[in-house]
């Protein structure tokens, strides 16, 4: 496969969840770990419909499918909701429908894109992804990913993770992926893959406030507390605002590892690089200009990071996307003349 899965959940809480004292917990972390389920998904789906990349909608424009993959590993399973087709009685369905619907519609509204590649692709979901193990007993998957044609989402194991379409911002960054397919393509790997995850998590965050009209001050900068199962050690999955706190001691999943700031940046060869590792530092950038600026975070920061995105090339780093969002947001017929100082000195809080 070409192209590597997108995962939301990184290795590494796997990794601790798999150190848990909790048996269930340490049991489900270890099948999920081997991300068996996923890379068998990823491969039937290759093998099955060979050609189905980038499938066109009909008319061009929003065009949603979602399919029941009926709690195996093959994908995309049994087509259960096409556009505009009327609600069904499976909850992860609609939410799959309503929230790539939402992404379609931010893309389109804020930024003019019709869908991933700008020529209204289609958007494929298969919920209930999961397999069987050896007894036969369901084993659902604690992950979203995209796999370059198409969203899956797991139901999560109901302790520490929930149903993955719970939650906008988890689409919204999955579909991302897609986007960035299409657009800068950065490799997903090392500070270019730190980037990738990076822009995935912008445009989810932005996806939701758009969606509730949020100002930054009021949002959260939270990524995934739906699908997280409550407990007042967890948050999150991450925290643009403050990388390294989403989770703090918590009993199944630890402390939250990101860095913050260049001083701490990851050069562990796992997660690929420390792709979701390394994100926080550029996920704090972003943060602290969308406040420093006020009012609605994806008109002027998330246009800056908009254009940063169609400008970026394949193996682009923290101080290339530093320098470029300095440049685009120095243009000040359309930012005004104070915009570029915030997002210099938003870049060099966290050491760039
Ligand atoms: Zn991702």
């Amino acid at each position: 496969m070409r192209h590597p899965i997108q995962c939301i959940i990184p290795p590494y809480m796997l990794e601790r969840l798999a150190r848990s004292a909790n048996v269930k917990v340490r049991d489900q972390a270890i099948a999920g770990l081997s991300q068996a389920a996923a890379v068998r998904a990823v491969r039937a789906f290759a093998q099955r419909v060979p050609g189905m990349m980038a499938v066109p909608s009909p008319a061009a424009s929003k065009n949603r499918l979602i399919y029941d993959a009926r709690k195996k590993d093959r994908l995309p399973g049994k087509l259960v909701r096409s556009e505009g087709e009327k609600k069904s009685a499976d909850v992860a369905v609609n939410e799959a429908y309503d929230f790539s619907g939402d992404t379609y519609d931010f893309y389109r509204e804020v930024f003019g894109r019709n869908s991933l590649d700008d020529a209204g692709m289609t958007l494929i979901s298969s919920v209930h992804v999961g397999e069987s193990d050896g007894s036969g007993k369901y084993q659902p998957m604690d992950n979203a990913f995209w796999d370059g044609g198409q969203m899956a989402y797991g139901d999560g194991d109901g302790q520490i993770f929930q149903r993955f379409t719970r939650s906008l911002d988890v689409v919204a960054h999955e579909l991302t992926h897609g986007v960035q397919s299409f657009t800068s393509n950065l490799e997903y790997r090392g500070q270019s893959g730190a980037l990738n995850e990076h822009f995935s998590d912008v445009f989810g965050v932005l996806v939701r406030q758009w969606r509730r009209g949020e100002t930054a001050e009021k949002a959260s900068w939270l990524i995934g507390s739906e699908v997280l199962v409550a407990a007042p050690t967890r948050r999150g999955i991450r925290d643009m605002e403050n990388p390294g706190t989403a989770y703090e001691n918590d009993p199944d999943l630890g402390t939250d590892p990101q860095p913050s700031h260049m001083k701490h940046i990851s050069t562990s060869g796992a997660d690929h690089g420390g792709v979701h590792l390394n994100s926080g530092i550029p996920n704090r950038a972003f943060a602290l200009t969308a406040k420093a600026l006020g009012g609605n975070a994806w008109e002027t920061a998330g246009r800056i990071w908009f254009d940063a995105m169609l400008q970026l090339s394949r193996h682009s780093e923290f101080k290339d996307m530093a320098s470029i969002t300095v440049q685009i947001a120095g243009d000040s017929t359309r930012f005004g003349k104070d915009v570029k100082k915030v997002v210099q000195e938003s870049w060099k809080k966290v050491g760039l």
